[in-house]
């Protein structure tokens, strides 16, 4: 194989110890928060604009239907929806109607917010890591895994084994 063709090397990943151990456990997390119920990212398109809601596959029929009600009938043809899973946004997703979470990735943007706002929890036996806690730490984690600098890595490694040393405290 010519390697001259072969793409170049990604240089996002620019501590690959501390980012492969973020994945690491990331994943852990994943696996705990998959119990959360999540949905895909419903969006509706109108002739003139992508609408900026959000819906869950539950709510979309209806939102489309009460948007179809305010176009002229030629106009109707040209109304549709899209959807996404795990589209990036700069922070956490819900749906527009009942607040459902939605399957997002976070930007690098999105990643440090929710670093900054894990810095300030302190779980605790009477504060235990949520479901929620642990789905948005594992969305933190994969932004920050990817765009991260070393010490923001580092950062988010003592926050995520602090959190799984609090999984202990959790009753199931
Ligand atoms: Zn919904």
């Amino acid at each position: 194989m010519d390697t001259d063709v072969m793409p170049a090397r990604s240089p996002s990943t620019r501590t690959p110890i501390g980012n492969t151990a973020l994945l690491r456990l990331a994943h852990a997390f994943a696996a705990r928060a998959m119990r959360l119920p999540t949905s895909a990212e419903y969006k509706i398109e109108t002739p003139r604009q992508t609408l900026p809601e959000s819906y869950c596959a539950g709510c979309i029929d209806d939102a489309l239907d009460a948007e179809l009600k305010k176009w002229a009938e030629d106009d109707r043809a040209h109304i549709y929806t899209t959807m996404s899973a795990g589209a990036e946004h700069d922070g956490r997703s819900h749906c527009h109607k009942c607040g459902l979470m939605l399957d997002c990735r976070l930007s690098e943007y999105g990643g440090e917010i929710e670093l900054i706002r894990f810095s300030a929890i302190r779980f605790s036996r009477h504060r235990p890591p949520s479901d929620a806690d642990l789905y948005h730490l594992w969305k933190m984690m994969e932004s920050l895994a990817y765009h991260g600098d070393e010490r923001k890595i580092a950062l988010a490694l003592r926050i995520g084994r602090r959190v799984l040393a609090a999984l202990t405290w959790r009753e199931d």
